[in-house]
């Protein structure tokens, strides 16, 4: 584990890699992290994928999660702002109704987005160790 340590934090957050090994066994794993078998005791080692592909890979992730955080900041401080003008009353509707807008006509779609692009997550084929 310690040998981790020079990654960036960023990746060793990202996805989870799944690693088959070439007995059936399957662990899923951080970038950087190393796993042996124990049925057959080959090592695999995650940091044999190309960091930059996996970097890649984890920007896509990280740009689909800004979105709802964002939403959900603008919600709040939408709330914010009519509680200020002491209307937190129409403050609630006008956020349920953005938030039903959302749930009901943006989210499917972006999901579906979202989806997509970890659909091409790249299959890498490393060698034991
Ligand atoms: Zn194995």
């Amino acid at each position: 584990m310690s040998r981790e340590a020079d990654l960036p934090r960023s990746i060793r957050r990202g996805p989870l890699i799944t690693i088959g090994c070439e007995c059936g066994e399957q662990r899923r794993l951080h970038y950087g992290e190393r796993w042996t078998c124990e049925k057959c005791g080959r090592t695999w080692n995650t940091r044999r994928i190309p960091l930059e592909e996996y970097a890649a890979l984890r920007r896509t992730q990280l740009r689909y999660r800004r979105v709802p955080l964002l939403i959900a900041a603008l919600s709040l401080a939408c709330v914010v702002v009519f509680i200020v003008l002491g209307r937190a009353f129409a403050g609630l509707i006008v956020v349920a109704f953005a938030l039903t807008a959302w749930s009901m006509f943006v989210h499917p779609f972006y999901k579906r987005r979202y989806r997509e692009q970890l659909a091409k997550i790249p299959t890498w084929k490393i060698e034991p160790e």
